[in-house]
């Protein structure tokens, strides 16, 4: 589909019709109904309008909790008739979606790992052929693929589903990263280059992986004026059944959001200012950090290698091939001859001392 086609299909008018920045909030799980009627009752309905549970939880690995199942669309039902509140929940298969339909859940999201399989999203669109009136909301793939995030609206779109959003949840790395899913603003801002009318909701609990870090990610999807915030609460998070390290109780939750509405960055128009270039380069330099730390720990390796099988630390055949290769690689991206030989004479010393040390 074109992309001001797609762009100008999205109806805006659910997110809109709220008077402050959407939040949704409540437990990464659905555990009893206690749980999930306490958490939901101690949330402020002035900052939180929706209120999320997860009923089938996708987990990594096999055997841990996933999911307390269709009992728990009664209780969210309950929710929303004792609270006012709107309720949301992931959906990952047609079945998922037939029965949140049955209980009137009102905001169906679906997870990083279902938008990553196309086979997923297209059974979740054609399960919801002609309920137009449900709002979806589309986490990011796990790996950075924006045609990928694209083509899932696509999907919905095709489908006549135009209430649509997406949630910065951040993304896989393998690296050392003090995130758990790194985000990625600038392909964001790219994203929302192509798409500037989709509602962009950031979820800085799956992000952080912690509760520290929740409250300065929730700042940046301010400062890039974000539509909303997914933020996981829970009455007692020290004893969730889930994601227990990156829940805040409610009352917590509300703190962080006086902060946020008072923060003067809230409401600027500060898309490509040098503070927004700034958050790109500091993304970019965390980034070359965790692949300095994962460079410095092969070279330990090295080291304990070359001891063992008695071999020179210092190769200059290898050195001269790989600067070879390395200028030629640079000079193809633009990056000048002295800024690789500084960088990378500075990396091979640093590998020969950590050698030299074993
Ligand atoms: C969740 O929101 O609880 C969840 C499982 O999210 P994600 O798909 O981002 O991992
Ligand atoms: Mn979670």
């Amino acid at each position: 589909m074109e992309k001001d086609i797609l762009n100008n299909s999205i109806d805006r008018s659910w997110i809109e019709k709220f008077d402050k920045p959407l939040t949704i909030s409540g437990p990464c799980s659905a555990e009893s109904e206690q749980q999930i009627m306490e958490t939901a009752r101690k949330l402020d309905p002035s900052y939180v309008q929706v209120f999320r549970a997860g009923i089938w939880k996708p987990r990594t690995k096999p055997n841990n909790f996933e999911g307390i199942g269709v009992q728990g669309l009664k209780w969210l039902k309950n929710v929303k008739r004792r609270t006012g509140l709107m309720v949301a929940t992931e959906i990952a298969n047609a079945e998922h979606v037939k029965l949140a339909l049955s209980f009137d859940i009102d905001v169906l999201w679906i997870g990083a790992r279902s938008t990553a399989s196309p086979f997923t999203v297209q059974e979740i669109a054609d399960s919801l052929e002609g309920k137009e009136d449900k709002i979806i909301l589309v986490k990011n793939p796990i790996h950075p693929d924006i045609e990928l995030w694209i083509g899932a609206l696509e999907r919905f779109l095709g489908k006549g589903i135009r209430k649509l959003g997406v949630i910065h949840r951040g993304f896989y790395t393998y690296k050392t990263s003090k995130y758990r899913n790194q985000p990625n603003w600038n392909l964001l801002f790219n994203f929302r280059n192509l798409l500037p009318r989709i509602p962009v909701i950031c979820d800085p609990s799956h992000i952080c992986g912690n509760k520290e870090g929740i409250l300065d990610i929730a700042k940046t999807a301010y400062h890039f004026k974000y539509d909303g915030l997914m933020i996981e609460s829970h009455c007692d998070p020290d004893h969730a059944w889930s994601d227990a390290q990156q829940q805040i109780t409610p009352e917590k939750l509300l703190e962080m959001l006086k902060q946020l509405t008072g923060s003067n960055t809230c409401h600027e128009k500060n898309q490509n200012n040098l503070d927004s270039l700034r958050i790109f380069i500091d993304e970019i330099d965390e980034n070359l950090i965790a692949l300095l730390a994962e460079r410095m720990k092969i070279s330990k390796k090295l080291g304990t290698f070359k001891k063992a099988a008695d071999i020179t630390i210092f190769q200059p055949n290898r050195w001269d091939s790989i600067m070879k290769k390395y200028l030629k690689l640079g000079k193809s991206l633009g990056i000048s001859e002295e800024l690789l030989e500084g960088v990378f004479k500075l990396l091979h010393q640093e590998s020969m001392n950590i050698q030299n040390r074993i």
